[in-house]
């Protein structure tokens, strides 16, 4: 049966997500084992502004 081989080598959904975590705006996608997500930020002048500001406060966001 082809579909085992076509498992293994389509692995377009095992991919992790880099999300901006301040607009959420997906930043960029790398390959890893299984869906993940991992915040970054973005280049957004306002975003990196913002996280600072968060920073700066102490203030976890939700
Ligand atoms: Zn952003």
């Amino acid at each position: 049966m082809g579909a085992e081989r076509a498992e293994v080598y389509g692995s377009r959904e095992n991919y992790g997500l880099v999300l901006c975590r301040c607009c959420n705006e997906i930043i960029d996608t790398i390959p890893t084992n299984g869906i993940k997500k991992l915040y970054s930020l973005c280049d957004s002048d306002r975003c990196r502004t913002l996280d600072r500001n968060q920073y700066d406060l102490g203030e976890k966001p939700a």
